[in-house]
């Protein structure tokens, strides 16, 4: 397995197929206060492409290609937030996109346990660390730690949806999913709107 390390920007050229999975480290959790910092990618096959991002940058023209192609599925875990940091920080909205957060909710029924951890060690069997999930991702330099811990968020995503997809079938509620993917992309746009916590479908 190996983790590249980019600047700025995907290098031109790469391509990581037809489902990429993505995660964001930010400085935090508001999307309007705190910045991008690193964008996780990989394909599927161990490998990860990290995107650092700097101080003020507005423009990643190929990570946001990637992002608004409608023949690239991308893969969340909370696709919410990081749809809403990533169209707020490059403004490219990502379409189309899959949850697994969404996906474990809507069928793992059975249990609240729907974190990334919980998924890969309930689902797969493997436990991550969460060891730097609270460390500064602004830093100019980051840790090998650091670049592993980043890495492994985007490096058992497929295999979660493949999972996920057969437990969907399974209860069939894999039209309902679907539907929920679609709506993703607005549901971030709304966080960003200003209706973070208001549900517009609420009679009150
Ligand atoms: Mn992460």
């Amino acid at each position: 397995m190996a983790n590249h390390l980019h600047q700025r920007d995907l290098p031109e050229g790469v391509d990581l197929g037809p489902v990429v999975a993505i995660d964001c480290e930010t400085m935090g959790l508001h999307p309007h206060r705190d910045r991008l910092c690193l964008v996780q990618l990989s394909g599927g096959d161990g490998h990860a492409h990290l995107v650092q991002v700097a101080v003020g940058q507005t423009e990643a023209p190929n990570l946001s290609r990637l992002l608004t192609d409608t023949s690239i599925l991308k893969l969340f875990h909370y696709g919410r937030f990081d749809i809403a940091v990533l169209h707020n920080t490059f403004g490219a909205l990502a379409a189309p996109v899959y949850c697994t957060k969404i996906a474990s909710r809507l069928v793992r029924t059975y249990t609240d346990r729907h974190g990334l951890r919980n998924l890969v060690q309930d689902l797969l069997g493997s436990d991550l660390s969460k060891q730097q999930q609270s460390s500064d991702w602004g830093t100019p330099e980051l840790s090998r730690a650091q670049i592993d811990y980043a890495a492994s968020d985007v490096l058992h995503l497929h295999r979660l949806r493949d999972m996920l997809d057969g437990m969907l079938a399974r209860e069939g509620r894999g039209d309902l999913a679907q539907a929920c993917f679609d709506f993703l992309p607005t549901r971030a746009r709304l966080d960003l709107a200003g209706w973070p916590e208001t549900d517009i479908f609420a009679h009150s």
